[in-house]
């Protein structure tokens, strides 16, 4: 049957800064009936396919029978190399990491004719996913507030805005350390960065991500990665209600761990090839770990928006 519009398809875009936890939250929001978390998609075409680096399932994407169903679905074949490269191209004109670029960018903007086929190759995409997964709504944490234009503009979507965000001497803690990447090409370890400078984007990004969403009307929810290690449930069950499908509870065992079941998330987090009793620890490390001098730092730069996001001085 055929149709002029397409069938809408409801998306969960999971944003905010890098190591503020959202590829456990996806994990843990892939365990609710009706959601689906599949990872950073923004990267399926250069990592995922390109690459061929691995699902979280474990298996490199490209022989992941999952992706294999949903890249049959939506396009009725895996795309060709070259292909593939114009749709990572596409999709680098919404990953600025520009500061000036993230808070100026205009959301929702008229889409450009020459992308429109990349819009409706996103929407296809979204839809199969739905579609092979069988869930209500498809979780992407691609994070990137430009990116989130991109999915605006995509005819078919739905789009809901979960934000986390956690404390920025946490992040920046974080972003210091050496920390293997099992995942990446030749061994390279997780990139680094100055606290100085991830300070700046912890504070640009969430920003970015609070206007676009707000300028383009989405419903939006903030919450906080450490409310959502500390209560769990009723973080996830507030993140859910957003999304659109009914609200259940999420089995947490007695030592605090969630039982996380197998996922096939694109990219993102290495926590994401967990699966089976994952703990839910609270990682301040940094409280104890990091120079005072870069604390300080970062509390300077992050002030006034971490104390709006409820992160008091010390
Ligand atoms: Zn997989």
């Amino acid at each position: 049957m055929h149709t002029d519009s397409p069938p809408t398809t409801r998306v969960l875009y999971l944003a905010g800064w890098g190591r503020s936890g959202s590829t456990l939250a996806e994990g843990m929001l892939d365990q609710v009936p009706g959601l689906v978390g599949v990872g950073e998609i923004k990267f399926l075409w250069e990592r995922g396919l390109l690459q061929n680096r691995r699902c979280s399932c474990g298996t490199p994407l490209r022989s992941c029978e999952f992706w294999v169903e949903v890249l049959h679905e939506a396009y009725g074949r895996i795309p060709d190399d070259d292909e593939l490269r114009e749709l990572d191209e596409a999709s680098r004109r919404f990953r600025t990491r520009h500061l000036p670029g993230l808070l100026l960018r205009p959301a929702g903007h008229t889409s450009r004719a020459e992308l429109r086929w990349y819009h409706e190759a996103l929407s296809q995409l979204y839809r199969a996913v739905a579609k092979v997964s069988g869930a209500d709504v498809v979780v992407d944490s691609s994070k990137f507030p430009s990116y989130l234009t991109a999915l605006l503009q995509a005819p078919g979507l739905d789009v809901k805005v979960a934000h986390i965000v956690r404390d920025p001497r946490a992040v920046a803690y974080s972003w210091q350390r050496h920390k293997e990447d099992p995942d990446a090409p030749n061994g390279e370890l997780m990139p680094r960065m100055h606290p100085g400078c991830t300070a700046l984007y912890w504070s640009a990004w969430n920003l970015a991500t609070e206007r676009i969403a707000h300028r383009a009307g989405l419903p939006y929810l903030r919450f906080r990665y450490e409310d959502l290690i500390a209560e769990p449930d009723a973080t996830l069950r507030a993140v859910t209600r957003l999304s659109g499908v009914p609200a259940t509870a999420v089995r947490v065992g007695e030592r605090g761990e969630l039982f996380v079941r197998r996922t096939h998330q694109v990219s993102g987090n290495p926590v994401r090839f967990r699966s089976g009793a994952v703990p839910l620890r609270l990682d301040d490390e940094w409280t104890t770990g990091m120079a005072p001098r870069h604390r300080q730092l970062t509390a300077a730069v992050t002030f006034p928006l971490r104390r709006r996001y409820g992160y008091r001085d010390s």
